[in-house]
């Protein structure tokens, strides 16, 4: 079975956190693709500071020549709020249902699934695995107990069949965000070794973030 990852996101911009965190979990778990996929218009947030095209294009930059890593932009070509479920219909209604999926949510965003539109589907189509940091202690919210009770797997590494699991996944997250990209940019400092070398020479090259003067 080809095991297939999904990372979305706003990207605004794409940062090393999210590459080390990604690259990583696809060397774990084997994946013959990670699909980052930037979120055109993100239903959770305001709007993002930068064109989802130029988000995409960084994010291009980034994975360049990087297997198993690469973008996917479905969510641009899609005229309506990026939703999860929407994103994985149609990757299933493409890739059939003898592939494996696993979609990565941090465990912020995976406490707040119960707002997702049609959350309750997800698992239909895909695994999830959840990106827990290990000096993380939060509990999960009510109506999540039940479910994951049901589908979390001890040994997520050994998940089998196409959907339906929910593993944990502990990671040491670096310690960078894109809200302290755009801060720093803001204040007129350098986000140089942040971001890789393209994406800093993209952000350059068409004035992202900065302060107008
Ligand atoms: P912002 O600061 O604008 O909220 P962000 O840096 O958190 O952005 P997003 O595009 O919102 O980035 O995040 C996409 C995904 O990447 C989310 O699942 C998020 O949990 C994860 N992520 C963000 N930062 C890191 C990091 N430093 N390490 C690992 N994963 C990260």
């Amino acid at each position: 079975m080809r095991r297939i990852g999904i990372f979305g996101g706003t990207f605004d911009p794409v940062h090393i956190g999210h590459l080390r965190s990604a690259l990583e979990v696809a060397e774990l778990f084997r994946l013959d693709e990670l699909r980052l996929i930037p979120s055109a218009r993100p239903p959770h947030r305001g709007t993002p500071q930068v064109s989802a095209e130029q988000r995409l294009a960084m994010v291009e930059l980034a994975v360049a020549g990087v297997p198993p890593l690469m973008v996917d932009d479905r969510e641009l070509k899609r005229d309506r709020p990026s939703y999860t479920i929407d994103t994985l219909e149609s990757l299933r209604a493409e890739l059939g249902s003898e592939v494996q999926l696993f979609l990565l949510v941090g465990w912020d965003a995976f406490c707040g699934l119960p707002s997702w539109h049609r959350w309750e589907e997800l698992l239909r189509h895909c695994h999830i695995l959840v990106l827990q940091r290990p000096d993380a202690g939060n509990e999960a919210p009510e109506a999540l107990r039940d479910l994951l009770a049901a589908r979390t797997v001890n040994d997520p590494l050994s998940i089998e069949g196409s959907a339906g699991q929910i593993g944990f996944v502990w990671q040491t997250p670096l310690a960078v965000s894109a809200t302290q990209i755009r801060r720093l940019r803001a204040e007129g400092r350098s986000v140089r070794y942040l971001v890789p070398d393209s994406v800093l020479a993209y952000i350059h090259a068409h004035g992202l973030y900065r302060a107008p003067n």
